[in-house]
């Protein structure tokens, strides 16, 4: 296990990168904390495999370095960095059987036969593939293919880091689930630094301790699902995570006032004068639905019912807010006003959240 650290990392596929936007991944520094289980989180195309690929060393960064517990690796092949790598679609060997797919890693460092044997019978129990040991890999399911390839993912104990690249895109949801659960049981055991990839922010925010955003080749965040749900440094973090997301309003932001399409609303915090593209932040589960003269004015379009609350859709001047309401409460058919709590306000300028007068 180790502490993986990037430094100045970039890379672009490009031969001659002329500009930032010719970046796959822009100039990031971070460290991964030893026995840690990250998720990192992103719409499709926003660099996390380039990424994932660099940390293993199947691709080599443009720029910068990769150390593991304050060693440079930057250079070295992947047999040297003694990781394990589980990738969207299966890697199995098809005329091996599933004992011997799974046994391959160990078999390959020498391990004793005895251990061999037990270690894959655990394996093959925690992936559900007791049965099939002596199964040939050729003609099995997509599906079983894919718990092979996390089985021989998981099988080492004394990896440097497990890293997983959405693997469980072929896997059946009721399975997912499953795997997911055994994925994090495995974390508890042997605590395996983990980087777990994925663009669904559900399994990030289930299987993570510490969930990594990222939007652009850029991480935009790295925090507890509890920071990336009340502090989105980045109103994609915002929009990203959360259903539905928060919602982004133009605004004009002076001392503890915003202004919204004309209309005052108390920001509970000062925030000095904010300049660039100023937009006020605040999520649906923070905003309230009332009639009257105070707060935002809006035309309700529409309530949709999820089972545990209501989300009203309503229209402000173009603009559409989410609000979130009570599962039993009732939409007054003369609602037409929208307030925020304060306590759930953000406000941010050119999409990166300013931090208000005192905020630790
Ligand atoms: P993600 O895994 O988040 O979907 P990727 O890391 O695969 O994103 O891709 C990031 C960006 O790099 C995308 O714009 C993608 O088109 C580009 N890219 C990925 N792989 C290659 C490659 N081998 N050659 C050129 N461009 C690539
Ligand atoms: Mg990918």
């Amino acid at each position: 296990m180790a502490k993986i650290t990037l430094d100045n990392l970039a890379h672009s596929y490009l031969p001659n990168p002329k500009g930032e936007q010719d970046y796959a991944l822009k100039e990031l520094n971070h460290d991964w904390v030893d026995g840690e289980a990250y998720a990192l989180l992103g719409s499709s195309g926003c660099g996390k495999s380039t990424l994932l690929n660099i940390i293993s060393g199947l691709l080599h960064p443009s720029q910068g370095r990769i150390l593991f517990d304050d060693k440079d690796v930057t250079h070295a092949p992947t047999t040297e960095r003694n990781i394990a790598q589980v990738f969207q679609f299966p890697v199995v060997y098809d005329t091996m059987t599933v004992r011997d797919n799974l046994a391959f890693p160990l078999r390959n460092r020498g391990a004793d036969a005895a251990y061999v044997r037990d270690r894959v019978q655990q394996i093959a129990q925690m992936i559900g593939m007791e049965e099939m040991l002596n199964r040939k890999a050729r003609g099995l399911t997509a599906d079983a293919k894919q718990k092979i390839s996390l089985g021989r993912g998981m099988v080492r104990e004394d990896v440097n880091a497990l890293l997983f690249d959405e693997p469980l895109t072929v896997i059946d949801p009721h399975m997912k689930w499953e795997l997911r659960t055994q994925l994090k049981s495995l974390h508890h055991e042997f605590g395996h630094t983990m980087i777990y990839v994925t663009h669904d922010q559900t399994e990030a925010l289930t299987f993570a301790d510490k969930v990594v955003v990222m939007y652009d080749g850029r991480v935009v965040q790295m925090g507890t699902p509890q920071e990336l749900f009340e502090r989105p440094e980045h109103t994609f973090v915002g929009y990203f995570i959360g259903s539905p997301g928060m919602n982004v309003l133009d605004a004009t932001v002076s001392g503890d006032k915003a202004v919204l399409n004309g209309t005052e609303i108390a920001l509970g915090q000062g925030f000095g004068a904010v300049s660039g593209k100023v937009e006020l932040g605040v999520r649906p589960e923070f905003t309230t639905l009332t009639s009257g003269d105070t707060g935002l004015p809006v035309t309700v379009k529409r309530v949709e019912d999820v089972g545990r609350h209501k989300i009203v859709r309503a229209d402000f001047n173009g603009t559409e807010i989410n609000v979130i309401a009570e599962e039993g409460s009732s939409i007054s058919p003369d609602a037409n006003r929208i307030v925020f709590d304060p306590a759930g306000i953000n406000i941010y300028a050119d999409s990166w959240r300013v931090a208000p007068a005192g905020e630790k």
